[in-house]
């Protein structure tokens, strides 16, 4: 999913459905029947559809590659072939619309707050006309609703996975993220942000979903630590240099919150050329090194 999210499907992404014109302007098209759109005209100025990169990931990696409606299942992105690349079919629907005459709008939220993850649903095209065109049968909550089964089902995959990462798995996703250069100078291991541990209240649900999963198999990482500080006693140095190194350059990149946690977890999972294992073991030990290492500074 990264790599399709970012490198190809990702600016697909960009283009088909951040176009601020597309969908507004085809649904106020639609909407001349409303008599909202006839009678309101706002004074506001336009909000936009702005997604940064991370937002996309995160719900595009949500999504499972299927619609949100619950009796939908088709793909949202439709993948390459002998002859095409792969193409973006699904569309981000606004659970509260962007604009005061939009479907499901609400007031007092801001055009980034709008924007974000938790706002936006990943449909079909038939499922996103029909949810926008007749927005009275679909409301906001039913719409979260949708969105939380359905990343529901994300987490009941990734739990199942989980459970079947072992002490070879952790052992093979360590040692890929442990740092090459680590120099054991007294204290460079202090050097972890203290965000680190702010980050535990300050991310989103998403962000919160992958520790507390991962966290589940925190003492077999322990376990793996151990055994492999055994052989080599700088190991747990150099995987938590790894993993500092890996924050401070997304930091230093301008990532925060979510988008910032959604960038050390891509490094972390290895790329979207992983196997579905290997991404559990990687959110295994990020997440002990999220929370438990942390712990252990104090
Ligand atoms: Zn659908």
């Amino acid at each position: 999913m990264e790599h399709g999210g970012k490198s190809s499907a990702g600016q697909k992404c960009e283009e088909v459905l951040q176009s601020p014109s597309q969908h507004d302007n085809s649904l106020s098209d639609l909407k001349v029947l409303s008599p909202m759109t006839k009678t309101v005209k706002s004074t506001a100025p336009k909000l936009k559809r702005v997604y940064t990169d991370k937002t996309l990931k995160i719900i595009f990696a949500l999504s499972r590659n299927e619609c949100a409606h619950p009796d939908c299942s088709k793909p949202i992105i439709s993948p390459a072939t002998a002859y095409s690349g792969d193409l973006v079919v699904g569309q981000i629907a606004h659970i509260y619309a962007l604009n005061g005459n939009g479907p499901r709008s609400k007031v007092g939220l801001t055009q980034s707050q709008l924007n974000q993850p938790s706002n936006l649903i990943l449909l079909c095209p038939t499922d996103h006309v029909i949810v926008d065109g007749q927005h009275e049968t679909y409301p906001a909550s039913m719409l979260i609703e949708w969105k939380s089964r359905h990343e529901m089902k994300f987490a009941n995959a990734l739990s199942r996975s989980i459970s079947d990462v072992g002490a070879p798995e952790l052992e093979v996703a360590a040692k890929s993220l442990m740092s090459s250069k680590f120099s054991p100078a007294p204290g460079s291991l202090l050097t972890v942000p203290p965000q680190a541990k702010i980050v535990k209240n300050g991310l989103g649900s998403s962000s919160e979903l992958f520790l507390s999963m991962g966290a589940a198999k925190s003492h077999e990482v322990e376990v793996v630590l151990l055994k492999a500080s055994q052989l080599d006693a700088d190991f747990p140095d150099r995987l938590r240099e790894g993993f500092v190194l890996k924050y401070q350059t997304a930091r230093q990149a301008g990532y925060v919150g979510d988008e910032l946690f959604a960038e050390v977890l891509d490094w972390a999972t290895g790329g979207s050329q992983a196997t579905e294992i290997r991404k559990a073991a990687g959110i295994c030990v990020l997440a002990h090194l999220f929370i438990i290492c942390d712990v252990f500074e104090k």
